[in-house]
C-alpha cells in the first residue's frame, strides 16, 4: 500500500540542492512514485518533486485531468517564446502564493516508471506545473521569481 510521505518545507537545504539523474527506475523508484502520487493527491497538489519528500533525485509527479503521471529525468526540449503570468503556490511553501511568468507552451521528454522514453506537449496550467516541478530538481523555488519585498 502506498504511504503518505512527509513534505519538506522552505528553508530546508534539501530544497536548494541540484538533484541527481536516475540511472534506471527500479522497484524502489516505482514504490516512491506511488507514495509521491498518494501524497500529492492527499494534499491537493497539482505536482510534487522528489526533493520535496527529501530525495535529491530527478523525479516528479504531475496531476493531470487523466490522472497522475510520473516523469523520470524530465527535460524541457522546447519552449514557446510567449510567456504568461499565473498564480502559483507550493506544498513546500505553505500559505505563500505569487504570480510567476512561465513559458506558455513547452515540450518535454522523460522516462516513465518502466524506463520507456516518452514525450509530452503541454500548455497553460500543465506547462506551468511541469516548469515549476523541474525547477525543484535544480534547487529553484517559485519565490525566486518574485520581486524582492
Ligand atoms: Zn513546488
Amino acid at each position: 500500500m502506498p504511504k503518505l510521505l512527509i513534505i519538506i518545507t522552505h528553508p530546508n537545504p534539501i530544497l536548494r540542492k541540484k538533484s541527481a539523474k536516475i540511472e534506471k527506475a527500479d522497484e524502489k523508484t516505482r514504490r516512491l512514485i506511488l507514495d509521491m502520487e498518494k501524497t500529492m493527491l492527499e494534499f491537493d497538489g497539482v505536482g510534487l518533486a522528489a526533493p520535496q519528500v527529501g530525495k535529491n533525485i530527478r523525479l516528479i509527479v504531475i496531476n493531470t485531468k487523466d490522472g497522475p503521471i510520473a516523469m523520470v529525468n524530465p527535460k524541457i526540449t522546447r519552449k514557446s517564446w510567449r510567456k504568461e503570468l499565473g498564480e502559483e503556490g507550493c506544498l513546500s511553501l505553505p500559505g505563500v502564493n505569487g504570480n510567476v511568468k512561465r513559458h506558455k507552451k513547452i515540450r518535454a521528454v522523460y522516462c516513465d516508471a518502466k524506463n520507456k522514453k516518452r514525450g509530452i506537449k503541454a500548455e497553460g496550467l500543465l506547462a506551468r506545473v511541469i516548469q515549476h516541478e523541474i525547477d525543484h530538481l535544480n534547487g529553484v523555488l517559485f519565490i525566486d521569481y518574485l520581486p524582492a519585498r
